[in-house]
């Protein structure tokens, strides 16, 4: 993260974790218990300065004012870049809200309609109606009080249940209140109408099948661990995707072949040949390309610098960091610019597979934020290249 910190400690939720999710632990040392105590007093005067994006748009404190997230319902995990076009503000967000459509059982829809209001009968709402009993959850080694976001989102069990089934499909944040963690899958939009289906089906799924958990142990005393409720979960997502889309028929009896299976539902596949062509006389062709494991996450780059008879003149490769894709792949593309010209070499041609840096070289693609410095200088040096190309 770029920006200073005013009048704050170190510190941030890329490390420890926002401050709504810090706990204290037994076994913790004293001094990392003070800090905790007075993290919430410190945050108040913590204040990001808007450097190079990266600032949580909603969890940090960027505009002085306090925290985005605690004066809205809805929110994801973006950093500030995200709303950033040209060095502009984009006030276009591009979500995907629920389409309507009867697909959910009634009662599962009325109980999703009383969950996001906040009127499920659990121990920690019935309290404040002045029912006594006890309030001991039933989903952690270490009980806590029985809350609607406990039960749903927080608790031992939601977690790894919600885990199991985000991991495949990525993307999602931390999120500390069911409302938010619903409404981050229904806000996620899906290119095909099979995923469109998952994304507006699943969550409820989930918090259904949690609800009947706690409802066997609390009625019944029959405890039913993470597997089985995840297993129950997706055998009713499997019946309800057979009875929206009766042409569709997958044989898979797991959550994770049966989620490829259906994202490649939407996948069109075009053959197109792809070949190499070797510069003309005289002139230098560069390829590079970025690469990293998930997005944003550790990456790298290299390329390679070939003549008009296909040989290979140089070749290079680079540690990045943590960043994204494009990033990755801009970067890799300017040290490669950088070491032809330490060559003394121009009248060179740059090749790369990735589409959106060769637009945005060429201007025609609007520029993130976060990758503005970096093509900056490329553009800078575009007099000492003939030609940009763009190869698979
Ligand atoms: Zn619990």
């Amino acid at each position: 993260m770029g920006p200073a910190i005013c009048g704050g400690s170190s510190g941030r939720g890329n490390h420890y974790g926002y401050s709504s999710c810090i706990r204290t632990c037994p076994g913790q040392s004293a001094t990392w218990r003070r800090m905790l105590d007075a993290w919430l007093v410190a945050e108040r005067h913590i204040r990001w300065i808007v450097g190079s994006g990266n600032s949580s748009f909603w969890h940090d404190n960027w505009l002085g004012s306090g925290l985005l997230c605690r004066q809205v319902e809805i929110f994801q995990e973006q950093p500030v870049a995200d709303f950033v076009v040209q060095g502009g503000w984009n006030w276009v967000l591009d979500v995907d809200p629920p389409s309507s459509g009867q697909v959910l059982p009634l009662k599962v829809s009325f109980f999703m309609v009383r969950l996001m209001s906040g009127r499920i009968p659990v121990m920690g709402v019935l309290h404040k109606f002045g029912v006594v009993g006890p309030s001991r959850c039933f989903c952690c080694r270490d009980p806590s009080q029985e809350t609607i976001n406990h039960i749903f989102c927080i608790g031992d069990v939601a977690r790894q249940v919600w885990s199991f089934f985000e991991v495949l499909v990525g993307g999602f944040g931390e999120a500390f209140t069911i409302r938010h963690k619903v409404i981050s899958w229904w806000l996620k939009s899906g290119k095909c109408p099979y995923i469109k289906l998952l994304f507006r089906l699943l969550s409820s799924l989930i918090c259904w099948n949690l609800w009947k958990a706690r409802n066997k142990f609390v009625f019944k005393e029959k405890l039913l661990t993470m597997k089985q409720v995840c297993d129950r979960v997706f055998i009713e997502f499997r019946e309800r995707f057979g009875v929206q889309f009766r042409e569709i028929i997958i044989p898979c009896s797991s959550w994770p072949s049966f989620f490829d299976a259906v994202a490649g539902l939407g996948s069109v596949v075009n053959v197109v040949q792809v070949r190499w062509k070797c510069p003309v006389q005289a002139i230098v062709k560069l390829n590079s390309d970025g690469c990293l494991r998930g997005n944003p996450r550790r990456s790298g780059g290299g390329g390679l610098f070939r003549d008009s008879d296909g040989r290979v003149l140089l070749a290079f490769s680079c540690y990045f960091g943590e960043m994204t894709s494009l990033q990755a792949e801009v970067k890799a593309l300017l040290h490669g610019v950088q070491l032809v010209i330490a060559r003394g070499l121009a009248n060179f041609h740059l090749e790369s597979d990735s589409l959106v840096l060769i637009q945005l070289i060429q201007g025609r693609a609007k520029c993130p934020w976060v990758v503005q410095r970096e093509l900056q200088e490329l553009v800078q040096y575009s007099h000492l290249y003939i030609e940009i190309s763009h190869c698979f």
